[in-house]
């Protein structure tokens, strides 16, 4: 068998590629949240943007507006404190992206991590082998114009540079194609620095890269990306706890984030997707626009890695069991690894909603919304004065001054009340506060909620924390 490199992709029989939407979920998807809705939503709003739109745009990289850095953000810090915070044993790193290449080596990327490529040789489209209809594959016919395809041949993802000023091949150096190594290699450091015993674990965020053939579906699948991986070191013979264990975490993360668990569901490798060193692995799909796609991968990648670096470095990887009489062992490695930036993307598409609040006969029946969590929301309240005159501008301005330590808070005075709720709609803000000529007589304000559009009216002393009330209870209710 093959192999290759964190896993999945690689072994994927075509079947797994080509799933299809079954008639239910496809129509639940009808009229709302299309892959192009997405995208026009993203820039309008300055969530992504093209890169290097201004000269015709760069494949496979995006760039994330302020409201999209603010989601991003949120999403990474939520992970952080589940895995950090609330774990007493998962420490953090942030390694360096450019690591030796013997790195690259041990872990096989040099000369495995390849994806199989076609090209046409009419309309020079090019193709994964594996993403392709089979028929067109048995023909040998491509599927954009039919004409003939070349021969299959590797192609390695991995980016590689030059570090220095020669341009030889001593001084090659790769972008790491994925922030796991740096984890690995770094673990005797943090055992011997921070004290950790196994079980442990180590978290980290940071920018992948991987020379993708094909970067469609907006930022689903890039060249540059981020991972949320966390490496979590056992004694043999543990790991399969561990590994289920881990799999009912990552499960109950994804239903605390709020995320519509009909939309999510666990795919088990079969024995002909899991890599060799990968003794069980299970991918967390969501239900894409564009059908069921992995999100996450938990996956017990046994002592393969510690065992190669050993190898490779010449260096002792071995734990030693202090606490049983100096036991040595390399240990395994349950490892869950999703992405951050398609992490967003799903957060997106969960949230997105179009509801008919009117019925006029124009376009103001219906209104966009995102259904942001209020804890991943870019901008959790925004503060809107009635008026701009008779001193509601600068009493609304005070208000959100006051918020403004605690909870992004945003201040819009231009247009028709009515108007700025749907742009707070369309951004996901969760709460608005209006402030009118009552607030000037008795200091209340109008909290409105962006989900069921109820109005209450409360004290401005009490807004925060109500705000901070509603967050934490709140639930879904569409
Ligand atoms: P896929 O099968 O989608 O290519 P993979 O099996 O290669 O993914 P891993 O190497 O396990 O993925 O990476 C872990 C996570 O990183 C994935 O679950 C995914 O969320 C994210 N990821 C991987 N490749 C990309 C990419 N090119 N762009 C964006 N996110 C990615």
């Amino acid at each position: 068998m093959p192999w290759g490199h964190s896993a999945k992709r690689f072994h994927k029989p075509r079947s797994c590629y080509i799933i299809q939407l079954m008639a239910e979920q496809l129509n639940e998807y009808n009229g709302k949240a299309t892959m192009e809705k997405i995208t026009s939503l993203a820039k309008r709003r300055g969530f992504v943007f093209q890169s290097s739109e201004i000269y015709g745009g760069q494949g496979g990289a995006w760039d994330y507006g302020p409201l999209g850095i603010e989601l991003k953000n949120r999403i990474a810090g939520a992970w952080w404190k589940e895995m950090t915070r609330l774990n007493d044993d998962i420490v953090g790193l942030d390694s360096a992206i450019l690591m030796h290449p013997r790195t690259w080596e041990a872990s096989g990327h040099v000369e495995n991590f390849t994806d199989p490529l076609v090209d046409c040789k009419k309309c020079k489209a090019r193709f994964r082998e594996d993403l392709i209809p089979a028929e067109n594959l048995a023909a040998r016919k491509c599927p954009d114009c039919g004409g003939e395809m070349t021969d299959t041949r590797k192609f390695n993802l991995m980016f590689k540079t030059h570090i220095g000023a020669a341009e030889d091949s001593a001084s090659v150096i790769y972008l790491r194609p994925e922030t796991a190594q740096g984890i690995y290699v770094n673990y005797k450091n943090i055992i011997q620095s921070n004290r950790m015993k196994i079980p442990f674990g180590i978290a980290q965020i940071g920018k992948a890269f991987r020379n993708e053939i094909v970067t469609k579906n907006f930022i689903f699948r890039t060249c540059e990306f981020e991972q949320l991986e966390m490496q979590f070191f056992v004694k043999p013979g543990s790991d399969e706890n561990w590994f289920d264990e881990w799999r009912k975490r990552r499960w109950a993360y994804y239903e605390k984030m709020g995320v519509r668990m009909d939309r999510l569901r666990w795919h088990q490798h079969g024995s002909d997707e899991l890599a060799h060193y990968a003794k069980d692995a299970y991918d967390i799909q969501y239900l894409f626009p564009m059908g069921w796609r992995e999100l996450e991968g938990v996956h017990n990648r046994t002592d393969f890695d510690l065992k190669r670096h050993t190898e490779y470095s010449g260096k002792d990887m071995q734990y030693i069991d202090q606490d049983a009489g100096s036991e040595r062992y390399i240990p395994y490695i349950i490892e869950t690894s999703a992405g951050l930036t398609r992490t967003l993307l799903m957060v997106l598409c969960d949230a997105y909603d179009e509801e008919k609040v009117a019925d006029k006969g124009n376009d103001d029946d219906w209104r966009t919304v995102l259904r942001f969590h209020p804890g991943l929301a870019p901008i959790t309240v925004a503060v809107l004065p009635l008026m701009k005159k008779d001193g509601l501008a600068e009493l609304a301005q005070d208000i959100r001054l006051e918020l403004k330590d605690d909870f992004t808070a945003d201040y819009d005075q231009g247009g028709a009340i009515g108007r700025r709720y749907r742009r707070q709609d369309e951004a996901g803000t969760p709460f608005c506060v209006t402030v009118d000529y009552q607030t000037k007589e008795d200091g209340t304000v109008t909290l409105r909620f962006r989900d069921s559009m109820e109005q209450v009216r409360i004290p401005k002393e009490e807004l925060a924390a109500r705000l901070r009330h509603e967050i934490k209870t709140y639930k879904r209710v569409s």
